[in-house]
């Protein structure tokens, strides 16, 4: 078993399904100055085999970001060597910019002005955003 030492201040992001870290880690710590692990494969009981981030001195991280790649992710949350919080990642209800419309006539494409928005409309196995310029569905992909 390889052996990561525990971190004292910072954000464990637990329960990422295997492969994903990967993508987690270009997203959102690949311009990070702090000492970040990401570890890949680990054995867990829940998922079989899991990916795992540990990043140092840094207590916040988009759970939105993190719930549109992965929705079975936690996040813990130390502070002084102690769990502090336990957050999970969430499933964004509403986008605002971020992602595009997939309807190319749409004007959010043409108007600087018009910022995309997205309203979920469905959230099975795939996510599914509605545009409010246009209503034609987006499906979210990384
Ligand atoms: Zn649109």
């Amino acid at each position: 078993m390889l052996e990561v030492k525990g971190i004292e201040n910072g954000i464990v992001i637990d329960h990422i399904n295997a492969g994903n870290g990967l993508k987690i880690f270009n997203l959102l710590f690949s311009e990070t100055e702090q000492p970040v692990v990401l570890l890949m494969n680990v054995k867990s009981e829940l998922l079989g085999r899991k990916d795992i981030i540990k990043i140092e001195n840094t207590k916040e991280v988009d759970l939105n970001l993190l719930g549109l790649i992965d929705q079975n992710i936690t996040v813990n949350v130390i502070e002084n060597n102690q769990l502090k919080n336990k957050l999970k990642a969430t499933i964004p209800r509403v986008i605002k910019g971020g992602i595009k419309c997939q309807n190319p006539r749409c004007i959010t494409h043409t108007d600087d002005y018009a910022i995309p928005e997205f309203t979920l409309v469905k959230a099975n196995g795939k996510l599914e955003y509605e545009c409010s310029y246009c209503e034609e569905i987006t499906v979210y992909k990384l």
